[in-house]
This record gives structure tokens, C-alpha cells and sequence, in this order.
């Protein structure tokens, strides 16, 4: 069976989980897009309104500024697969509970054990501080917030599933703290660094406002 198909398999244990928390509130199941034998598997908080509407991750304001800077790093949709914490939106964009967490994540533990990614970029403080955690939503609490982690990637191994994790900041942060686009551009490139990539297109990284460190 091809990875695709075994994440559609675990896509429709979600779609007929009847009680998974924030289903009846949402309009769609947002379980992720990307390249399913990418290397590298990025995993963000929640759906917003847009993708919760589309049922795809990442194509609100914070996808567009995600897309820029993995263009900046010659990235694409190919290379990558995203996923998110919640696999429905919370009403309002809030903040998920402790036990969205609980009831969502047995699907994205799933959705990793298929993937097996190499690097897991995990994108603000809810996906840091599950992996960092060991996947243990108890544990989050002791896992410093995204401020002291974001670009300091870790070796980890959870059950015979080794990765490297690079936290960084969530791209919407930088919408309303401008300043953080520094950092996650810094963080990018650290990342590309260990992914071994050479920026492709100097012209374009300039763009994307990467021109300082190239
Ligand atoms: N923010 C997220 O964390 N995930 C999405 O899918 C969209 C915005």
C-alpha cells in the first residue's frame, strides 16, 4: 500500500470518528496536503477560517507567507507534507484545549508513523511542545515556550521513530509582531543548512528578503 493510501485509510477513521471534538462546529476535515514520502513534515496548530472552508491546511494569510518562505529555501509543496495539532477548526480560531490535543493527536502520531519524516519543522508553541513532549500532552507543560526553542532543531527518538525537530515560530506570528520575520527567515535558512540545500535562485531569496544572509 502506497503512503497515500494509508493516510486516506487513516483520514476516514477521523471522518467516522462521530465524537472527535470541534467536527460538529467545523464545515470540513482539514487532515493535511503535501508530498506523503517527504522527507520533511511540517506541523502546524489548527485550521483557520479558509481552511476550514477548503478543507486543506495552510491556505489562509499564514499558508501565504509559509509558501514564501519555503520558496525561499527552494521548497515546494513537493518536498514537504503539513499537517496540523487539530484536524478541525476551533470556533473562532481559539486556542485548542488540553483535551482537543488528547482526542486530535493519536491521528497525527498516525499520520507521522506513516510519513516518517526525516525533520518535523514544527510551526509555534502547540506542535513544539507536543514533539518535544514525546507526544505526551501532560508533558507540554514543562516544554519551554516557542521564544526559547524556535531554531535550535533536536535529535529525537519516540518508540523506534527517529527525526530531528526544528521549532519554529508559527508564520502567522510575524503578521501581527512584524519583527519575527527576521527570525523566521534566520530560521529557514538554519533550516536549509541541515536539509543541505542550496538556495536556488539568489534573485528570488533577495525577494523574499532572505538578501542578508546570502
Ligand atoms: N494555522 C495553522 O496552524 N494551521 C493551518 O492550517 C492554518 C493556519
Amino acid at each position: 500500500m502506497s503512503t497515500q493510501s494509508e493516510l486516506d485509510v487513516v483520514k476516514q477513521r477521523i471522518l467516522s470518528d462521530m465524537t472527535c471534538p470541534l467536527k460538529d462546529a467545523a464545515t470540513n476535515l482539514v487532515f493535511g496536503k503535501g508530498n506523503s514520502d517527504a522527507d520533511i513534515l511540517f506541523i502546524g496548530e489548527a485550521p483557520g477560517e479558509k481552511e476550514d472552508l477548503q478543507g486543506i491546511p495552510f491556505v489562509g494569510s499564514a499558508g501565504k507567507e509559509l509558501n514564501k518562505l519555503l520558496s525561499a529555501i527552494g521548497l515546494s509543496l513537493d518536498d514537504i507534507y503539513i499537517a496540523n495539532i487539530l484536524k478541525y477548526r476551533p470556533p473562532n480560531n481559539r486556542d485548542p484545549t488540553p483535551e482537543e490535543i488528547e482526542r486530535h493527536t493519536p491521528y497525527l502520531i498516525e499520520q507521522i508513523k506513516i510519513i516518517k519524516p526525516k525533520i518535523i519543522a514544527t510551526l509555534g508553541n502547540y506542535s513544539t511542545k507536543f514533539v518535544l513532549a514525546k507526544f505526551s500532552v501532560e508533558g507540554m507543560k514543562s516544554i519551554p515556550g516557542i521564544s526559547t526553542l524556535h531554531g535550535k532543531p533536536k535529535e529525537m527518538n519516540i518508540n523506534g521513530l527517529s527525526f530531528k525537530v526544528i521549532p519554529l515560530y508559527h508564520p502567522a506570528a510575524m503578521l501581527y509582531k512584524p519583527p519575527l520575520r527576521q527570525v523566521l527567515n534566520e530560521d529557514f535558512l538554519t533550516m536549509s543548512k541541515i536539509l543541505k540545500l542550496k538556495i536556488p535562485d539568489k534573485k528570488e531569496a533577495v525577494q523574499n528578503g532572505l538578501n542578508k544572509y546570502i
